[in-house]
């Protein structure tokens, strides 16, 4: 018998082939294939393919591809730890980004040494190739063999509870690793695959055991702890070397640590996770930050107002943040509680909120007196600090924040207004990253999810028509995220690459369709009936905190110099040259150069590393000769350096490049 199948890769080619042929069969026996795409879902090489079946070969430069061998390596790892701790239960063991974890109930968390142990162990299971097996069981059966595994019992039956992969195919799977010589079965756990035919399909040298860590079944905080370990597999040895030189370099930017080490910010544990303070020299680069985007901002016809940090309930009952955004809130404080002499209520308590959002604050300014259609567009602008309560787990740093500063604006229009508003508006975000450092950009359009909406048809139409075409304008690509707005109205989103080629979501332009509603926000039109004006949200930071980790991240600590805390140190060459300096520094600091001299005790070598651990972008050095001249040495962050420049001339070429925010090494 023979049967009719299309195969899309790696020749697309119509072939009939005989009954019993497996995918394999017809996509190659390339190592580099590591499953099948049929009929759009992953499968075994050793599936059976029927009678037109579109079959594509899938290797690991497919995403898809590389978790399936990073999630076959989870099953190796799993067999590892069975072989070391005999006693140790299976939890779950799926592919997550860059690799792959599996938990296991064990006796005490797994130790530097044990990992050392088990990767020893996998490297054994992987060159001897045993082959990945599917079987397929009921359920009675997987009770039977797994009733040593009480995790996986839980799992069995639980089809659509729980979210793994261990369970939820349309039949219930165990695969079993057959060792390649003997043919004997050496290890087995329940899943639904698939996974690479072998073991030898992932080379020892291009996986790594990671670290471990405690972790709650499933993830969820009610259940037991148990052991997880993290591992890391890639398609070779070099893309494992590759992703552990980012990991270092990623280690090498952290924000926490550069935070310290530069003495720029902290979060006081007296004062609790995720709230930083700034020390002076993060409060100075802060601050010009903030100078320059306010500057900008006044320069684009944004007006400027302050609101509040804490609210009545009711301001976010009108808004319905309280309905819909509760969890992300602090929870409220009950105050000007009344009572009677006998001790009893006479009024009720008044609930107030630290804010998430300023939206709702601006909304009641825009709502202070009657407007006008002349006043539009009205652009208010705040850096409003907000409060949101993020879980201890997903506090992180400054990226993610309990409280932080917004440079937060609201836009209100009219529906004529609103393509010219969002296109001028989303130049203007990308021209002032661009002028943080940042240049390498894409944009995200976020669309309309029909099912959870407010807002006509009509109105979500028009709205995304004019998001895409001022987000096309730009030239820069445009992904678009289908359905992934929120429901009030569409949104563009710019996500921006740093120096070692990470993505941060920076600013997001978003059209609202509800606060007007909700507000009753008006204005009064031309030919003099009441109109709803259009709201856009914008933030171009994010937050202040958000952007100053991404910026510390990005540049590695070493600012350019309109950003830097200190712009130059003045290095004496012995201490008979410091009263030189200071009068160098004079005339720089005349300029507003931030500048210090180092008269310090210490030796000129030891200053001029201190200074390059501070990543302070000019050192000049003054010695007999530069003093007889009139001069100084130029020495640059990256250890290059140039003697015998006239005084005057260093002043200018520091002043012309805080002016204009040049980039330096
Ligand atoms: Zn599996
Ligand atoms: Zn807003």
């Amino acid at each position: 018998m023979s049967l009719s199948v299309t195969v899309v890769s790696p020749e697309p080619e119509v072939r009939e082939v005989e009954t019993g042929t497996t995918a394999m069969d017809v996509v190659g026996q390339d190592r580099s294939v590591l499953v099948a795409r049929v009929n759009g879902t992953l499968k075994d090489l050793d599936y059976v393919l029927e009678p037109g079946d579109v079959v594509e070969a899938v290797t690991a430069a497919d995403p898809e591809g590389l978790a399936v061998l990073r999630h076959s390596c989870a099953h190796v790892l799993a067999q590892a730890v069975q072989q070391e701790f005999p006693e140790a239960k299976l939890g779950i063991g799926p592919p997550i980004k860059d690799g792959f974890y599996y938990d296991f109930a064990v006796g005490r968390p797994f130790t530097p040494e044990d990992l050392q142990a088990l990767e020893k162990r996998m490297q054994v299971i992987l060159k001897a190739g045993q082959r990945f097996t599917r079987r397929v069981v009921t359920e009675d059966e997987a009770r039977h063999e797994l009733k040593h595994e009480p995790f996986k019992m839980r799992l069995i039956g639980s089809e659509g509870g729980a979210d793994v992969m261990e369970v939820g195919g349309a039949e219930l799977t165990i695969y079993d690793n057959v060792d390649a010589k003997s043919g004997e079965r050496c290890w087995g756990d329940l899943c639904r695959g698939p996974h690479v035919p072998t073991t030898r399909y992932i080379a020892p040298n291009a996986m790594k055991l990671m670290r471990s860590a405690a972790a709650y079944w499933l993830g969820n905080q009610e259940n037991e702890s148990l052991q997880r370990i993290y591992g890391t597999a890639w398609a070779s040895k070099d893309e494992l070397q590759g992703y552990l030189t980012f990991l270092q370099e990623a280690e090498r930017r952290d924000h926490r640590r550069l935070g310290a080490e530069l003495d720029l910010f902290s979060f006081p544990e007296e004062i609790g996770s995720g709230l930083a303070v700034f020390h002076p020299k993060g409060g100075v680069i802060r601050r010009v930050m903030e100078d320059y985007s306010r500057s900008r901002h006044e320069a684009a016809g944004y007006e400027f107002v302050n609101t509040p940090h804490l609210t009545k309930a009711q301001l976010f009952e009108t808004s319905g943040h309280l309905d819909w955004y509760s969890e992300g809130m602090y929870p409220p404080m009950e105050l000007d509680a009344e009572y009677t002499e006998d001790g009893l209520l006479r009024r009720a308590p008044q609930k107030y909120y630290l804010k998430p959002m300023n939206c709702p604050m601006h909304n009641l300014i825009y709502r202070s007196r009657g407007r006008s259609y002349r006043e539009l567009p009205l652009r208010l602008f705040e850096f409003g600090t907000v409060y949101r309560y993020e879980k201890s787990g997903v506090v992180q740093g400054l990226t993610r924040a309990r409280g932080f500063t917004q440079d937060d604006a609201h836009i209100y229009c009219t529906k004529e207004q609103m393509p010219g508003e969002l296109d001028t508006l989303l130049t203007f975000v990308l021209d002032l990253l661009r002028d943080y450092g940042l240049t390498d950009f894409y944009l995200e359009l976020s669309t309309r999810d029909p099912k959870k909406s407010v807002g006509t048809d009509e109105e979500w139409a028009e709205a995304t028509e004019a998001l895409r075409v001022a987000a096309e304008k730009q030239g820069l690509t445009l992904v678009l995220d289908e359905g992934g707005a929120a429901f009030y109205g569409p949104k563009v989103s710019v996500q921006a690459k740093d120096a070692i080629g990470r993505t941060w979501q920076m600013s997001t332009i978003q059209v609202d369709f509800q606060l007007p509603q909700r507000f009753d926000l008006e204005y009064q039109s031309a030919d003099g009936t009441r109109q709803q004006p259009i709201m856009i949200h914008r933030a171009l930071f994010g937050s202040i905190e958000r952007f100053f980790g991404v910026l510390l991240e990005h540049y590695a600590g070493a600012f350019p110099p309109w950003l830097a805390p200190v712009q130059v140190v003045g290095i004496p060459v012995t201490d008979s040259h410091v009263d030189y300096l200071d009068q160098v520094a004079a005339s720089l600091r005349a300029e507003g150069v931030r500048v210090e001299v180092d008269a310090s005790d210490d030796r000129m070598q030891k200053k001029i590393r201190n200074a390059q651990k501070l990543k302070i972008p000019y050192m000049l050095i003054a010695g007999d000769e530069d003093v007889a001249a009139g001069a100084v040495s130029f020495r640059y962050r990256d250890g290059t350096q140039r003697n015998g420049i006239p005084v005057s001339e260093a002043v200018t070429e520091i002043v012309e490049a805080v002016r204009n925010r040049l980039q330096i090494a």
